[in-house]
């Protein structure tokens, strides 16, 4: 069956598209969910932003005119009850505040709404680099503008309401008419009494002074997923500045500063550190506990005869792979780069030890290696690179 779109918006059926507009935007402002958060004023505002979406549109109306439902055919798919549920609803909204629905070249210049959307705010959050890895739910204050809720984004004071410019007749521009030697040139500009709106206030509303929305501290809660990095930036839908008017409330965008780690350095998903044994654990081999960032203890097997600069890999033991849709895809790599530390200060006791070990293996009588032995070791790159 077909939905009563001029009933939702209150309009007769020979409404023109200034009185649809109107009822519209009168209604939004009662029912936007800023203003009135109840669940019935959040499903009526989808209903009336669906009828104005409807009647706002040539093509659309002339279906419901002969007896149709335009928005019957599927294309709205479903949710279309929750007006802010992607970007469908919040761009219908704008459509409506800046007049372009059912746009086309044809539509006359006319006032500037008073209602406009929202400007985007942008806050820094600094994070660890564990909270990176796990994610965090954190309550943030953020400064920004709402609505007024003693005019309720009209700007008018109580029992006002507002008045059609004198100097523009509501037209919101004025025109000034110059002679040159082409002929007669008539240029319009904003009216600089109503600032182009077409309408005044005469009696503010005393809290905004007519502005429609006043500046606040609130709190959100801002979920950030695993695996974020340093500069990203996270999306708040409609959690930005209100527009003048009352007008739908721009997004914010929350971007992470993550803060350097004592121990672990990231690259991408990967996670480095450096990890210092013994000379004699490099030469024997052990098992070591070692600490990752969230996984706990890890039993590194270091083997026998490990050498310095080894660099051993712990699979998924690095940072969320976090794609674009907000998933987490797997995780990166740990890097543990082993260190092997030569003792520097001997007892006599130990330095008896080391050389009677030297003299065991041969190697009490150090010499030079030949260099041709080891093809890719040090001398022989340095050769290859001077001879060309
Ligand atoms: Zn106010
Ligand atoms: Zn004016």
């Amino acid at each position: 069956m077909a939905r009563d779109y001029y009933g939702i918006l209150g309009v007769a059926k020979n409404a023109t598209d200034q009185e649809i507009k109107r009822a519209y935007r009168k209604l939004a402002r009662e029912l936007h969910p800023d203003v009135n958060p109840s669940e019935d004023a959040q499903h009526r505002f989808g209903e009336v932003t669906t009828a104005y979406e409807v009647l706002s549109d040539p093509q659309k109306r002339k279906v419901v005119d002969l007896g149709g439902d335009p928005m019957d055919s599927g294309a709205r798919g479903a949710g279309g009850g929750d007006p802010f549920s992607g970007f469908g609803g919040l761009g219908d909204i704008m459509d409506a505040f800046f007049g372009a629905a059912g746009g086309g070249g044809g539509r006359g210049r006319g006032p500037r709404s008073r209602v406009q959307p929202g400007s985007d705010a942008l806050i820094r959050l600094g994070l660890t680099l564990e909270e990176c890895a796990t994610g965090v739910d954190r309550e943030i204050t953020v400064d920004t503008a709402i609505v007024c809720d003693l005019c309720r984004g009209a700007g008018a004071a109580e029992g006002t309401g507002t008045k059609t410019c004198d100097t523009c007749g509501g037209a919101g521009e004025v025109q000034s008419v110059q002679r040159s030697f082409l002929g007669q040139v008539v240029t319009a500009r904003p009216c600089p009494v109503c600032r182009g709106f077409g309408e005044v206030i005469p009696d503010p509303c005393r809290q905004c002074g007519g502005d429609g929305r006043v500046r606040a501290r609130r709190n959100v809660t801002a979920k950030i997923p695993p695996g974020v990095g340093d500069g990203m930036r996270i999306r708040l839908s409609g959690q930005g500045e209100v527009g003048p008017g009352g007008g739908p409330a721009g997004d914010l965008y929350v971007e992470i500063d993550e803060a350097p780690h004592e121990v672990f350095v990231r690259q991408g998903n990967d996670l480095h550190c450096n990890f210092r044994i013994p000379m004699t654990t490099a030469a024997l081999g052990a098992t070591v506990p070692i600490e990752t960032l969230i996984d706990g203890d890890y039993e590194l097997d270091i083997e026998p005869g490990t050498q310095p600069a080894t660099e051993l890999v712990l699979t998924a033991k690095g940072m969320p792979r976090l794609r674009s849709s907000g998933r987490v895809d797997g995780r990166g790599d740990l890097h543990v780069h082993i260190d092997v530390v030569v003792p520097t200060k001997l007892d006599d006791a130990q330095r008896d030890l080391l050389v009677e070990l030297a003299q065991q293996r041969g190697e009490d009588v150090p010499s030079l290696s030949s260099n041709g032995s080891k093809p890719g070791g040090l001398f022989s790159k340095l050769r290859t690179k001077n001879h060309r």
